[in-house]
């Protein structure tokens, strides 16, 4: 029943469900098995490696399930400079990592040209691309960065259900997340979406409806990262998403989305030593270390006990390109543009 499923060109949402649903061992494995073919055919053997900075945890939301949510007022705040998002960014460079991915929550401290500042320095400097993770902002703040140089922007729809959108995320809309992704891929982004796996109430329909979103929105890269609860939330006392469900859910993305780029997250590696490993394994070709400076680092806490640079070995340069030739895999020299390009 599973390779009925599985040797079939295009998916839909039952045989989706009936994916993420498989509990036999075997199938599981054949699962496994036919998301690292199909990585291989649309991806190659590269594994893109892309320099997270997270220079801001300030955040205008305030969405349950996350620890940068405005309401916390336990964690400490901060904001990096422009001197100091700089110097990270040449740590990066000089690591002879091609792709940079600025990260903040909803901060309208930093304003349109105070972005836009910073990817035309760093573009200026730097011969790499730029990825933006800052939440939704205004449609002319979008077209400003995009023409200061920034050429990808990571807008993860977090749940497809419109129903359970505004139970996480009280000041916002499921239709205005599809609608800025739209936007974006209409002013020449490469967009990234995606979810998080087994949110309280989700179901797994919902999770097979989130991977067709992603479909539909024809992204470039697509991220399917676990649900890990954060202590000062209101799903502070919610159980952890599984490590096993959460590569079934990368492998069928894998397989229905075919020619997008899918990370191995820093959450998957904070369920499992080895989550990185095991998803590359599953689907993915990206992985994205961690190059925030401390003492900022530990303040991005989007969720409990994110594992970090300093004490995952994959982060170490060396240590990561022999995790990857371990796998048989490569680190990707170029810039790791979209597949669809
Ligand atoms: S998920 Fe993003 S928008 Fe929501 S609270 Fe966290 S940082 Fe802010």
């Amino acid at each position: 029943m599973i390779n009925d499923i599985l040797n079939k060109e295009e998916l839909n949402k039952e045989e989706i469900v009936s994916l993420l649903r498989t509990e036999d061992c075997q199938d599981v494995q054949l699962l496994f098995q036919k998301a690292d073919e199909v990585r291989k055919v649309y991806c190659g053997d590269e594994v893109h490696l892309r320099g997270i900075i997270e220079f801001s945890n300030y955040c205008e939301q305030d969405c349950l399930y996350c620890g940068l949510r405005k309401s916390n007022s336990v964690l400490e705040r901060y904001r990096m400079s422009s001197a100091e998002i700089m110097q990270t960014a040449k740590a990066i460079y000089n690591m002879g990592i091609q792709t940079i991915v600025l990260q903040s929550g909803e901060d309208f401290s930093f304003g349109g040209n105070d972005i836009a500042n910073i990817i035309s320095s760093i573009k200026k400097k730097f011969d790499v691309a730029i990825t933006l993770s800052l939440g939704e902002r205004d449609y002319e703040e979008y077209k400003l960065w995009k023409t200061s140089g920034a050429d990808r922007y990571l807008l993860k729809h977090e749940t497809s259900n419109p129903g359970l959108y505004p139970v996480y995320h009280s000041n916002q809309k499921l239709k205005d997340r599809v609608d800025h992704l739209y936007f974006l891929k209409s002013i020449g982004y490469q967009i990234g979406s995606g979810n998080i796996i087994s949110l309280p109430r989700q179901t797994i329909e919902d999770i097979a409806d989130d991977i067709l979103l992603c479909r539909e929105l024809d992204v470039d890269m697509a991220s399917f990262s676990p649900f890990i609860s954060s202590p000062y939330t209101p799903y502070r006392k919610r159980k952890n998403a599984d490590l096993t469900f959460t590569l079934k859910v990368m492998a069928a993305a894998r397989i229905v989305l075919k020619n997008v780029h899918i990370p191995a997250t820093t959450a998957i590696a904070t369920l499992d030593e080895f989550g990185r490993e095991k998803g590359l394994q599953a689907g993915a070709n990206v992985i994205m270390p961690n190059f925030t400076p401390n003492p900022y680092r530990e303040k991005f806490s989007i969720y409990a006990n994110k594992k970090c640079a300093k004490d995952n070995p994959l982060d170490c340069p060396s240590c990561l390109e022999n995790s990857i030739s371990l796998l048989g895999r490569k680190v990707a020299t170029g810039k790791g543009q979209s597949l669809k390009v």
